[in-house]
């Protein structure tokens, strides 16, 4: 019995998960043909990118976005 109610219970925390990360990157991805391109300069984001961070931009593009956002939010986001 108690395996159905940590089941349950795991499920509840994944979902929790999930919508954590969700809310962390709310930014749509620019996807072209199944393909993630970087929002501001169209560059192919590696795969690799998009599953550690779930990255929309490109490495480039995203330090001047993170360095940009310093100035007004004390949150950086951090890949
Ligand atoms: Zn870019």
């Amino acid at each position: 019995m108690t395996d159905v109610v940590d089941r349950a219970s795991q499920l509840e925390e994944m979902q929790r998960e999930q919508a954590l990360k969700a809310n962390k990157q709310h930014e749509k991805p620019l996807v072209v043909k199944g393909v993630r391109h970087c929002l501001e300069c169209d560059d192919i984001i590696q795969t690799q990118r998009i599953k550690l961070v779930n990255a929309v931009r490109c490495i480039n593009c995203q330090q001047l976005f993170d360095h940009q956002q310093k100035h007004y939010r004390k949150t950086g986001r951090q890949f």
